[in-house]
């Protein structure tokens, strides 16, 4: 089964209401995939997750991917790294096999969550200019190359603010917002939209994973000198029960000072914590304007120095 819309996922709560599953293998370790098997574990089922790539969410810096995926392993789902699947087969017991060049996966219920793709094919088809993965390119009013034809949502690019290029980032607060500058450029009220930072965030299990901007490889491609750090810190006060700790990437470019982007893992005060440096990237910030923020604390959700501060702090020994 596919996972793209709200109907497939209707569908597979009804195939797991209707029968019983006991085990799924997902194809795909993106965002989707893993809030896919969190679910399926809370359902009791055994989960593996299956993927060709050798790297586990290779955008995310390796210190907080290992955190994400021992969290997966705590949670008894198998990661299955570096597979390359060739394909699924029924057997007479009405059992799946997820054929690879490792061990055979048998499950009752298999899963693509193998990422999306612009639908493009109508702007593609009509002649229009393509951006990034063949989205249909837009300017900052969604005007496509063709003067009569706006693109909103999935199927478009945006300017990224960090490196001013085109990119595709197919998420959904873009395409609403996307959808209203739309409207409101039809009906003569005109409207800029300045681009996207790349804002994510997500849940694994307890969890919480979170982006803004470009890890150190993004910003080194886009011709930038960046330099990064990562730091462990707390989600309370150090005297206040129940903290957590907090890992905090974050990458500035050595030549301007300016701040790049950050990543998060954490099991709490990680979701809502990333739209501080996703601000400061729109503002176009430098690490030191940044660790100039007068940023919130009280013991239950924070240090004194917010952990975001104490990354920039040691950020900027580095540039
Ligand atoms: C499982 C899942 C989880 C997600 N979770 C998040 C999240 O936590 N945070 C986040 O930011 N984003 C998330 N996303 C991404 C988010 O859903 C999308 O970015 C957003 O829905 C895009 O909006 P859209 O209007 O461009 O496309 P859609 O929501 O896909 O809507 C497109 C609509 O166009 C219709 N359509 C397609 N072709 C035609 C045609 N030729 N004629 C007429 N109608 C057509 C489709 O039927 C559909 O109704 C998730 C996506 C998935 C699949």
């Amino acid at each position: 089964m596919a996972l793209k819309n709200l109907e497939d996922g209707r569908a597979i709560q009804g195939l797991l209401a209707a029968k019983t599953v006991r085990s799924a293998v997902i194809l795909g370790m993106g965002y989707i995939a893993l809030e896919m098997c969190e679910a399926l574990r809370a359902r009791g089922l055994a989960v593996d997750l299956i993927k060709p790539g050798p790297v586990f969410l290779p955008w995310l810096h390796p210190d907080l991917a290992a955190v994400v995926k021992q969290e997966l392993e705590a949670n008894q789902a198998g990661v299955h790294l570096g597979r390359q699947l060739q394909r699924i087969e029924s057997t007479e017991k009405k059992e799946l096999r997820v054929l690879s060049d490792g061990p055979v996966l048998k499950c009752e219920l298999a899963l693509v969550a193998t990422g999306v793709t612009p639908n493009s094919r109508l702007a593609e088809r009509a002649g229009l200019q393509l951006g990034p993965q063949k989205s249909s390119h837009v300017d900052k009013t969604l005007l496509t190359s063709c003067p009569d034809i706006y693109a909103a949502g999935d199927c478009a690019d945006a300017v990224h603010v960090v490196t001013g290029r085109d990119v595709w980032i197919p998420l959904a607060l873009r395409a609403n917002r996307a959808g209203w500058a739309v409207a409101d450029n039809v009906t003569g009220r005109p409207v800029e939209l300045p681009g996207v930072a790349g804002t994510a965030v997500f849940k694994v299990f307890d969890l919480q994973v979170a982006r803004t901007g470009l890890n150190v490889a993004e910003a080194q491609e886009a011709g930038f000198d960046a330099v990064e750090t990562v730091i462990q810190s707390r989600s309370r006060a150090h005297a206040h029960p129940g903290a957590s700790t907090i890992h905090v990437q974050m990458v500035a470019d050595r030549r301007t000072g300016k701040l790049m982007g950050a990543q998060m893992v954490g099991r709490e005060g990680v979701a809502h914590r990333i739209n501080a440096p996703a601000v400061a990237l729109h503002a176009g910030m430098t690490v030191a304007d940044f660790i100039q923020c007068d940023l919130a604390y009280a013991p239950p959700f924070s240090p004194v120095w917010d952990p975001l501060l104490t990354a920039a702090n040691q950020l900027i020994k580095a540039l």
